[in-house]
């Protein structure tokens, strides 16, 4: 049967418990286990498809196309569990279920109330997740920040869940903040004991308490955390800010972290070797010296989390190519208001991410086009490829104010155009082509020689699509078709001929690169940016 480790918040939000959460799946695997996680957020929405990244951020996708929370994208880099749906829980989701459920009449002239029936919705949606799969230890997340009133039904059925399992089979980690007190000179303990405070009236007792600080935590503060919680000091973690995420499961081990867990859930296993990791992506980074500009061209590049999975997959584009990256974060309104040169000159690889709405558009297609006549390398990946074919109808095909139908309906040249089995679609959530599809590759493209094989699986997230129609008369000039869709002939990837690296794909690859094993794709872009002196 597998053990659960339930992972809480404290004090304020943004702590970092997804890197926590995943670090500790890291952990445990370098130790032989098996795991998998799960995150719960208590917002209404049935899952994040539908909110603006503004409001939450990038919404990570995985292979069975389920639109998730982007620490599941945290987890995935980490550890080797495979997500689906089941490892992301919403109380919209629940909510959904068990209204369905009462409509259905299945709780049989019952009152439906929070608990019993919310809860053990809740409990029953964290068992699935492990079904069949064998794991050893589950490892779920609360999302929000203990005291929140949406948070509760989660912490009430996280609460029953360990007394249902007993003893040795459920811990309960707590991340709070330690504020460090410049005018004091001192780090300060009263929120985490506060924080505390509060997961006990609702009947929870931390086994374990991560303390985030930017300075380390003396022996005295951990013992007083300690004595005021209630706990051994030696479960006072020191959670420190650290220039890399990937620094974090090494933090944690050092401190014997991965050693208490096993203890407190009675788990027998091997010592662990974080050895490869730590060199590899940690220390490995370190050494390097040049920097190599790369240019993001997006909507929401004032907003780090938007593009989460872009960044950290640049990231291990660059460990594998032995640079360090400067990333210039370039709104591509800005370039409409004036010129690409101006933004992108010196710029030796630019890049332009997914992404919905007319806003910044034309100033993406002058980014394709700065990039495709001054030979820059170039990646565009969703939307990026979408707004790479409107530029090429548009500047080499003369196919004048070609466009996609998502910002002109009526355009003369509909190059990128509604996906066939999106024509019937009305309702907005969980309605696009998601998740992971196969893709045939030409022999001899970049793709191919990146890839060094000619089947793929990637994953999408789109109701738009290159419009065949206008195959042709883009090959002819000069557009290779290099990855497609085998069942619906979909284009999937396009690319120059004539240029050092221009490749742009309708899906995500930034979602299956790893720090440890980076997407083919990134590696390639930054060894040929690397290589193309501007
Ligand atoms: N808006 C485009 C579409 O729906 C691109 C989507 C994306 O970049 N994820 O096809």
């Amino acid at each position: 049967m597998a053990k659960y480790i339930f992972i809480t918040g404290g004090v304020v939000s943004s702590l970092g418990k997804g890197i926590a959460a995943a670090s500790v799946g890291k952990l445990l695997e370098s130790k032989g286990l098996k795991v998998t996680l799960i995150k719960c957020d208590p917002y209404i929405n049935v899952d994040p498809g539908t909110m603006n990244p503004f409001q939450h951020g990038e919404v990570y996708v995985t292979d069975d196309g389920a639109e998730t929370d982007l620490d599941l994208g945290h987890y995935e880099r980490f550890t080797n569990a495979k997500l689906t749906k089941d490892n992301n829980i919403t109380t919209g989701k629940i909510y959904h279920s068990v209204i369905s459920k009462e409509r259905k009449g299945q709780y049989l002239g019952k009152t439906v109330q929070i608990i019993p029936h919310i809860t053990n919705e809740i409990k029953e949606n964290i068992k699935k997740a492990s079904f069949g799969k064998k794991v050893d230890v589950v490892i779920v997340e609360i999302g929000g920040t203990v005291g929140d009133i949406e948070g509760l039904p989660f912490l009430e059925a996280i609460r029953q869940f360990k007394l249902e399992l007993g003893k040795d089979y459920a811990i309960n980690i707590h991340v709070t903040l330690v504020p460090y007190i410049k005018s004091a000179g001192e780090t300060k303990t009263k929120p985490t004991q506060h924080s505390v405070g509060t997961l006990r009236e609702i009947g929870i007792t931390p086994d374990i308490i991560l303390c985030r600080t930017e300075k380390p935590l003396s022996q005295e503060a951990r013992s007083k955390i300690a004595l005021f919680c209630n706990m051994d000091k030696e479960a006072v973690i020191t959670a420190i800010d650290v220039k890399s995420i990937y620094e974090v499961p090494g933090c944690f081990q050092l401190q014997g972290l991965d050693k208490l867990i096993v203890r407190m859930l009675n788990i027998k296993c091997e010592d662990g070797d974080l050895s490869l990791w730590n060199s590899q992506v940690v220390k490995k980074p370190k050494s390097f010296s040049g920097i190599l500009p790369i240019a993001v061209v997006g909507k929401y590049i004032t907003l780090q989390d938007a593009y989460k999975s872009i960044y950290e997959a640049l990231a291990h584009g660059a460990i594998e190519n032995g640079i360090k990256l400067a990333i210039h974060k370039i709104d591509s309104e800005d370039i409409e208001k004036s010129s690409a040169a101006k933004y992108l000159k010196g710029i030796r690889g630019v890049l332009i991410p997914g992404g919905f709405g007319n806003r910044g558009i034309e100033g993406k297609i002058k980014a394709v086009q700065f990039a495709r006549e001054n030979k820059i390398p170039f990646f565009g990946i969703c939307l990026g490829m979408q707004t790479a074919v409107i530029e090429f109808a548009r500047n080499v095909c003369k196919l004048n104010r070609a466009h996609s139908t998502e910002f002109s309906k009526n355009t003369k040249y509909p190059v990128i155009s509604l996906l066939d089995e999106q024509k019937a679609v009305k309702v907005k959530g969980a309605s696009m082509r998601l998740g992971a599809y196969e893709c045939a590759l030409r022999k001899g493209s970049r793709a191919h020689e990146a890839y060094r094989k000619v089947k793929i699986f990637e994953r999408h997230r789109h109701r738009y699509e290159f419009n065949s129609q206008y195959r042709q008369i883009m090959e002819k000039k000069g557009l290779e078709v290099s990855g497609f869709n085998p069942e619906g002939k979909l284009v999937e990837i396009v690319e120059l001929k004539d240029h050092p690296w221009f490749v742009a794909c309708q899906f995500h690859p930034e979602f299956k690169s790893k720090p440890d094993k980076a997407h083919p794709l990134f590696v390639d872009f930054i060894k040929y940016s690397l290589k193309e002196k501007n």
